[in-house]
């Protein structure tokens, strides 16, 4: 969807659907079913569902239709599907659209139960997986075969925050008439839009930026029309994986904020990461807004801002990362992230410990390894929290 209005118009109006009792803020139309004047009117819905109208909250509902045009807006992309949670965007991404004896190329580095999916799920229905280091060119080339049908791969990967050239992806999948699917959930839809930049599919875990409040599960996946309105609710509206109306209104909500939360966050992140860098007791800051980062050019071309996570390497590992946590006073031992209260994160024990410890070599997740999600809280305090602990 698109109109003449900025993003930040958009994330306050876009998509409002006001009842006639003429609310300031949106409603939640907390329904499972909708009813209909008469038996005539309730067969011409089934026969043709017009815009606005609605059957059964597994198909639709106006809460989340309202949260699904906002989000579209925002990412510049015709249509939008809101699903239960961010897996459950990803599983139907794919699902809806692979049948066995397909062929699909991911990015090796992704988010565990993208991962579990791509290399457990979809073999076991016939499809054959091949990975590829994302941030290398010439192996998603070299990967690409006439019965490709999707490339996946995660724009900004977890924890190690390398940043893989959608434009150059884009074309190389679509050299073989695949589709690529990008999860942009690390950089968010406020630093860029992907499918400006050839992605076909864009997915999200709403839980985390676009809540950014830690406090509901959600997804959502952004097309064309004939893609989210074709296969996609198809699948979704007949496998399960809907929003619920109540988790669409705290999103719908919380993108009224997105941007400058993220702003705020990315800020105080770049503030952060300078403050860190060069550390002695670190052997390793990475952050893409640093000039220091592997894909730095790359990310001054394709993103507006560095991102709102950091991750940092201990040279003492394990056991000095461990120590690290448990000094912070304010920043919060936990697995989740992008939430306003700033999150630490060690992933080789947590996030990533069912990799095998040569899974998490080959991603670059040592022991020393702790990402940090940054907040909204003041970055100074952020700063002495984190040194103070260091140290
Ligand atoms: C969190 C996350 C998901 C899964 O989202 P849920 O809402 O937890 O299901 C998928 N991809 C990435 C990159 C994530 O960070």
């Amino acid at each position: 969807m698109t109109n003449s209005y900025k993003s930040r118009t958009n994330l306050v109006h876009g998509g409002t659907r006001r009842s006639q009792y003429g609310e300031l803020s949106e409603a939640i139309f907390l329904t499972q079913g909708f009813v209909y004047d008469t038996a005539e009117a309730a067969e011409a819905r089934f026969v043709e569902t017009g815009e606005d109208e609605y059957i059964y909250a597994r198909y639709g509902n106006p809460t989340v239709a309202m949260f699904e045009d906002r989000i579209a807006l925002l990412e510049g992309a015709e249509a939008a599907f809101a699903t239960a949670s961010g897996m459950a965007a990803v599983n139907a991404a794919l699902f809806c659209q692979l049948k066995a004896g397909d062929h699909i190329v991911s990015s090796k580095a992704l988010f565990g139960s993208c991962l579990y999916i791509i290399e457990n799920l979809l073999p076991q229905f016939g499809i054959e997986v091949s990975f590829v280091e994302g941030t290398d060119l010439d192996q998603w080339r070299a990967a690409m075969r006439p019965d490709t049908k999707l490339a996946f791969l995660e724009s900004m990967s977890n924890p190690t925050l390398e940043v893989i050239d959608i434009k150059a992806v884009a074309e190389i999948v679509h050299s073989v008439d695949a589709q690529l699917i990008v999860d942009n959930v690390f950089v968010t839809p406020v630093f860029q839009r992907s499918m400006e930049l050839g992605a076909d599919v864009v997915v999200y875990s709403a839980t985390k930026h676009i809540d950014g409040q830690g406090r509901c599960l959600g997804g959502v996946v952004l097309g064309n029309k004939d893609f989210i309105r074709g296969p996609f609710e198809a699948y979704t509206k007949h496998t399960g994986g809907a929003l619920s109306p109540f988790n669409a209104w705290v999103m719908l909500k919380s993108l009224e904020t997105i941007d400058l939360r993220c702003r705020a966050q990315a800020d105080s992140a770049l503030i952060i990461a300078k403050a860190l860098e060069n550390h002695p007791k670190l052997s390793n800051v990475i952050f893409p807004g640093l000039a220091s980062h592997p894909q730095y050019a790359l990310v001054q071309k394709q993103m507006q801002a560095g991102g709102t996570v950091i991750s940092i390497d201990l040279l003492q590992g394990k056991q000095a990362a461990f120590e690290f946590l448990n000094r912070l006073q304010i920043m919060l031992i936990s697995n989740n992230l992008a939430d306003a209260k700033s999150i630490a994160t060690h992933p080789a024990t947590t996030t990533h410990q069912r990799l095998t410890p040569e899974q998490r070599e080959s991603l670059g997740i040592s022991d020393g390894l702790v990402r940090l999600s940054i907040g909204l809280e003041d970055p100074d305090d952020l700063v002495a929290d984190i040194l103070n602990a260091l140290n």
